[in-house]
């Protein structure tokens, strides 16, 4: 056999092949209601890969006869079921420690609010955060950013919020910068620099309002103007920012070009959600503690609402949101795992979708979607990701089970043995399906 250089390797098309169930989603996106359950599968499936995009994709047999698929490199998928990429539209992504301790405490009867006013939660990840080296903060997200790729994931949104300095702040994204530079998992970066008011800011009443104008006046220009992040969020909660003070900083950030996702409706029901709507922002994320109106006026929004299950089973809760109301409604519902340290410190999307659909009765289909499609609409993406279909990006994840329905079934267990980032293998489990440079078979 003739040997091939790793140039014409990467130039030659790519022929996934023997896929059990070939989840595509293809069609409108967003999806609502009842569409949110279509998953469109081809069953002995096949995809043509080239230049990182999906140049074919249909029955094995018909993909199979093409004559591009006779000269492509060849993977099987040994009769498994093949997803788009997950796409992780809400996460913490940099940070410098586990918060395992404030775990037990919390086991022992502390509640996640009392931790955080004695300084633990999120001011217990700053001063650990501000202590620690770019590079040193980098190689962590870089090691948890391999194990997103080995559970399904291909896509990560990620936020700042740990650093609340600018420095520190600055310091996070420019790591998220150079990370999405330096390895295959896309990364869509959010300024978070109102998640909670800073030590330096606490103290008499007017100081949250001093913050918030440090960050309208001099962070927003600065984030916009080195372009660092895409979106700003932030936690419009009880005792985090207000109403007033959330509009004001989601307001100048859209002014300054950012588009706007909000924590709304975790700790209590503040009107969040509705300020999101009124704001026309991207996502609404948490949203537990929703009310009726609420879920009607996000049914009628396009405001995707990113249900955060994780959350709520780390901190043994019993609570979760309102997915089916809202799915009922009509509204646009999507998934993400929140990963971070404190509430919910997992990366995998599987177990996401196993909590969704046991805790919040939204079907296997429906969580698929919810974590494809509709969360890579939130990102302002669903034209190249989040389905697999003809000129969309080749992110593609492969499950060694017979049916979708057992990846969320299958709970705490990750099955995904193969992840492709725009047509390149990002992790390969094992030899049962392991990537084959061989040119023919
Ligand atoms: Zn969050």
């Amino acid at each position: 056999m003739p040997k091939t250089s790793k140039r014409e390797r990467a130039n030659r098309d790519l022929l996934v092949t023997n896929c059990g169930q070939l989840v595509t989603l293809r069609g409108a996106a967003p999806r609502r209601g009842k569409a949110l359950g279509e998953l469109q599968i081809i069953r002995d499936g096949a995809l043509l890969l080239r230049d990182g995009r999906i140049a074919a994709i249909g029955a094995r047999q018909k993909v199979g006869r093409m004559a591009e698929s006779r000269r492509a490199e060849k993977i099987d998928a040994h009769g498994g079921v093949v997803l788009p990429g997950f796409v992780d539209s809400h996460t913490h992504l940099v940070f410098a420690a586990s918060r395992a301790a404030e775990y037990e405490q919390r086991i022992s009867g502390a509640t996640y609010e009392e931790i955080a006013r004695q300084g633990g939660g999120i001011l217990n990840s700053l001063r650990k955060l501000r202590e620690m080296s770019a590079t040193e903060l980098k190689q962590r997200a870089r090691e948890n950013l391999a194990q997103f790729a080995a559970h399904g994931t291909t896509t990560i949104e990620a936020k700042s919020g740990y650093g609340l300095d600018w420095a520190s702040e600055r310091k996070i994204l420019i790591i998220l910068r150079e990370l999405a530079r330096e390895q295959e998992i896309e990364i869509v970066p959010t300024f978070l620099g109102a998640h909670v008011l800073p030590p330096e800011f606490r103290g008499d009443k007017n100081s949250a309002d001093e913050y918030v104008e440090l960050i309208c006046r001099e962070w927003l220009p600065r984030v916009a103007e080195e372009s660092l992040a895409e979106f700003c969020d932030v936690f419009c909660d009880r005792g985090t920012f207000t109403i007033a003070q959330s509009r004001r900083i989601l307001t100048t950030a859209r002014a300054c070009g950012l588009k706007l996702r909000v924590h709304a409706e975790q700790l209590a029901r503040t009107g969040a959600a509705r300020l999101a709507v009124e704001l026309q922002a991207s996502s609404a994320d948490h949203l537990e503690k929703l009310t009726a109106a609420d879920v009607r006026a996000l049914a009628k929004s396009d405001v995707t609402c990113t249900m955060l299950p994780g959350c709520c089973f780390h901190l043994g809760l019993s609570h979760y949101g309102p997915a089916r109301k809202l799915i009922e409604a009509g509204a646009i519902v999507a998934l993400a795992t929140d990963f971070n340290p404190g509430t919910s410190p997992t990366l995998s999307m599987p177990m996401i979708l196993s909590l969704a659909c046991t805790q919040m009765r939204m079907t296997p289909a429906e969580a698929i979607a919810a974590a494809t499609i509709n969360a890579a609409y939130s990102l302002g993406r669903c034209e190249s990701i989040g389905s697999l279909e003809v000129g969309k990006f080749a992110d593609i994840a492969v499950f060694d089970v017979a049916d979708y329905r057992e990846i969320p079934y299958y709970f705490g267990v990750n099955h995904c043995v193969l992840t492709m980032k725009r047509g390149r293998v990002i992790y390969s489990r094992g030899a049962r399906t392991s990537f084959s440079p061989k040119g023919e078979e």
